[in-house]
């Protein structure tokens, strides 16, 4: 099963591609996780990545797409994979495409978490730490007792500036712009398939096992 999975910041997609992977006993290949394994292997892609991160700058597609060429021509994706992160962009999508044509392999399903935006802004932007211990709360998840007030130690809890809903809402823009693209190409392909991400954390990866066809638990 070959499946790639999208959602927006705050739609859970790391909780449920890590329980898919752990179900389906299948890979999970993060543009990240790739990265560091290329370098730790010292490949020849992946001496060349290290020499863009080291700089600071951006791996360039090509160096990015033989990484994904190499990991996805593993032993272990012949029973499938799930990409997390990788492609962000309708080239990086359609190298992908070439990329699997070669290895005699396709997408399955692209696997989209929908969650409303007003819903992602609440859960993003409810995070409250304490001044003085530190402790995190989260005004949905894990509310004080007290609104404003550790439960541990009676400090002041504040918001981080990475969490106020401007900043939130411009990561979320962001994530919007730079994804339609992607999912009006995997649309058209016929492979995507959206899933409501606000149901329980439960309901949603039930969700997912129905739409991939393993129902058994
Ligand atoms: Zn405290």
């Amino acid at each position: 099963m070959n499946l790639l999975v999208m959602g927006p910041p705050g739609a859970g997609k790391g909780t449920q591609a890590e329980k898919i992977v752990e179900k389906y006993n299948i890979p999970h290949i993060s543009t990240g996780d790739m990265f560091r394994a290329a370098i730790k292997e010292e490949t020849e892609l992946g001496l060349k990545a290290k020499s863009f991160i080291d700089q600071g700058a951006l791996v360039p597609d090509e160096v990015t797409i033989g990484i994904v060429r190499e990991r996805l021509g593993k032993d272990d994706c012949k029973k499938g994979f799930l990409l997390d992160g990788f492609p962000r962009t309708v080239a990086q999508a359609e190298a992908l495409e070439n990329i699997l044509n070669s290895l005699n392999k396709s997408i399955d399903y692209v696997i989209n978490i929908k969650v409303d935006h007003s819903i992602l802004l609440e859960r993003l932007t409810g995070r409250r730490i304490c001044k003085s211990c530190g402790a995190t709360y989260h005004t949905l998840f894990n509310p004080p007792t007290k609104e404003g007030i550790c439960d541990k130690c009676g400090g002041e809890l504040y918001q981080r500036n990475d969490d106020n809903e401007e900043t939130v809402e411009n990561r979320l823009n962001v994530y919007v712009k730079q994804t339609e693209p992607l999912l009006n190409f995997y649309k058209s392909k016929g492979y995507l398939k959206h899933i409501d991400g606000q149901q329980h954390i439960d309901h949603v990866f039930d969700s997912i096992c129905q739409l991939v066809g393993g129902n058994d638990k």
